[in-house]
């Protein structure tokens, strides 16, 4: 993951995305009345990804506001999650090359597995451009109703970094770092996602859990990064034979025990729909990334400085590129980012716990569009 630009976001986007739970009843009707041309926008989203022309693109100015709150609790088991996390770590670096390479796509494919995914491992190479070596890699992909063609991705990358360069130890930045937030947060948020699916009660939209290689390819200061989510990007056909996914949620480095998640740049610009209604559930739930992301209170109640909101090339960018609306959940404002102190200590469950609720709640209200789509579409 690189930055692409430094600037803040604006304060009108900010006031947009924080103003969820504060609205009239009359913004409401208007809301519920957006609700219905969103799903629109859904239904004819997949028309034209069915008849593949060239996709236009998605509504992001519509704002969306969620309608009614979620029926059912949601359940995330955090405790399970930085159990799996930490089994993940010890099982090694996964960096390009790693000898334990194998061994660990082996076993992630069976976590997925287990929560009765239909999973699929998507092979390709890539070569280094400096040493011209290749490199075989692996996007892991694990569906949840493999038969919706309304489908949501949900990813994360899985390498870890072959460098440590923001280490403050010259000596030890040619060495592959840990990765415990950066590489392995999100995989241990995804797999217990895996598991919460078939209790969330979707019955209109299909789910893809995939698991980014090559996502910190690039050496320090080249844009080499995201080759996995490239490769997938590019390919789409062979998962997508009948229309495209309807968007794509990334999380990275979603575990720092000091949490926040100020909206992403690229995101709000190119995903604004999408993006509001995760930070809208988020909000909802009252999680303390979600509020402080936005510049309200922190865990401790007191107003926190509002985060700087970055421009982020990462796995959701090449879905940008293809105008699919794709969202990044990342906090980056993590002082272990790329060193050798990026360590399980500085995980903590309730942070992925925030992540995994967030985006259990936006399956339900993606779920809960696409049928209102169906019922608009329906004679
Ligand atoms: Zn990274």
């Amino acid at each position: 993951m690189i930055f692409d630009k430094q600037t803040q976001l604006s304060p009108f986007i900010v006031a947009s995305l924080s103003n969820g739970d504060t609205r009239s009843s009359s913004l409401s009707r208007i809301f519920e009345s957006l609700i219905v041309v969103l799903a629109i926008t859904l239904c004819q989203l997949s028309e034209i990804h069915r008849s593949e022309s060239k996709p236009t693109p998605v509504v992001d100015s519509t704002p969306i506001i969620s309608p009614r709150p979620t029926a059912s609790p949601l359940i995330f088991d955090a405790q399970r999650a930085f159990t799996e996390l930490t089994e993940l770590v010890d099982r090694g670096q996964r960096y390009y090359g790693a000898p334990q390479r194998e061994e660990i796509i082996h076993w992630m494919s069976q976590r997925l597995s287990a929560a009765k995914l239909e999973v699929k491992e998507q092979r390709f190479t890539v070569t280094e451009p400096q040493s011209k070596v290749k490199y075989l890699l692996t996007n892991i992909v694990a569906r949840f109703h493999p038969d919706r063609t309304q489908r949501i991705i949900i990813g994360s990358h899985w390498d870890t970094r072959l460098w440590a360069e923001e280490d403050h130890d010259l000596k030890k930045r040619n060495l592959p770092i840990t990765g415990a937030n950066d590489g392995s947060s999100g995989v241990a948020v995804l797999f217990e996602i895996g598991r919460q699916l078939s209790h969330l009660g979707l019955n209109h939209i299909g789910v893809d859990l995939i698991l980014f290689d090559g996502e910190e390819f690039g050496r320090p200061r080249s844009d080499n990064y995201c080759v996995g989510s490239k490769f997938l990007a590019n390919h789409l056909q062979d998962l997508y034979p009948h229309a495209l996914p309807v968007g794509v949620i990334v999380i990275d480095m979603v575990g720092d025990r000091d949490l926040s998640f100020p909206p992403e740049l690229s995101s709000a610009k190119h995903a604004r729909a999408l993006t509001q209604l995760v930070w809208r559930e988020g909000v909802k739930l009252k999680l303390p990334a979600f509020i402080s992301g936005l510049g309200g209170e922190n865990h401790q109640g007191a107003k926190s400085r509002r985060p700087r909101s970055q421009w982020i090339i990462d796995d959701h960018s090449p879905f940008q590129e293809l105008k699919i609306p794709a969202t990044l959940l990342i906090d980056l404002d993590y002082p272990h980012w790329h060193t050798h102190q990026d360590t399980i200590d500085k995980v903590s469950p309730e942070s992925l716990r925030q992540a995994g609720l967030a985006l259990l709640a936006s399956l339900k209200r993606l779920d809960h569009i696409a049928s209102r789509a169906s019922s608009t579409m329906s004679p």
